[in-house]
């Protein structure tokens, strides 16, 4: 199995790439932030329970958050990887998705691929998206600064994590679409020639 962390902060293009990605390599993508906007969408418990911290722009806990990643990695038991986009969070997540990845899947991470971005840069970009993407978390800058932080105090240390098994590869993420997915294919490219 091929199991790609993509990281980088908020607005930083994981989705827009992880879309492309799935199409030229055919791995499953899951996306905490969409599984969690899903909850939204129903109105369930779970979204009663996490709504306070999305919308301020903390990370919702980690249980509740691991739950919806295992399920839906349930829901596709032929899959022949993963893209991991807005998971892990932080480095108790990562342990929780190794642990889970060895134990029940008999597989591991294979690489993790962060995209670079200046805060100024990705500022810009969400306030933007913020005029259409309904996201509350997406139209004040107080609240984008907030996830910036905790990307920087809890986040990057992931790729810190996966520094020491030599899996975590740093990529520039300013450029146009292409280019960035360029960047990336050819990390992805250079692993699968090794498995
Ligand atoms: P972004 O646009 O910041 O990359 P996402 O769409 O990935 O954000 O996630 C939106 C929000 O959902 C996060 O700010 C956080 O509150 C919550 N969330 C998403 N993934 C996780 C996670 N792995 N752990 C905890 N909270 C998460």
């Amino acid at each position: 199995m091929l199991n790609l962390i993509l990281c980088g902060p908020p607005g930083s293009g994981k989705g827009t790439q992880a879309a492309k990605l799935v199409e030229k390599y055919k791995l499953i993508h899951i996306s905490t932030g969409d599984l969690f906007r899903r909850e939204k969408k129903s109105n369930s418990l779970i979204w009663q329970e996490v709504q306070n911290h999305i919308n301020k722009g903390e990370l919702a806990p980690d249980s509740i958050t691991f739950k919806l990643l295992k399920a839906e990695m349930d829901n596709t038991p032929d899959a022949v990887g993963f893209i991991f986009d807005g998971f892990p969070r932080n480095v108790n997540q990562a342990e929780l998705l190794d642990k889970f990845l060895k134990e029940e899947e008999n597989t591991s991470v294979s690489i993790l691929l962060e995209l670079q971005v200046p805060d100024k840069v990705i500022i810009d970009r969400i306030l933007e998206r913020g005029k259409t993407s309904g996201r509350v978390d997406d139209q004040k800058e107080s609240i984008v600064q907030n996830r910036i932080d905790i990307y920087q105090s809890e986040t990057a240390p992931v790729a810190s994590y996966y520094e020491q098994f030599g899996k975590t590869k740093r990529l520039n993420g300013v450029g146009t679409m292409d280019e960035v997915f360029g960047r990336l294919s050819d990390e992805l490219d250079a692993i699968r020639s090794l498995s």
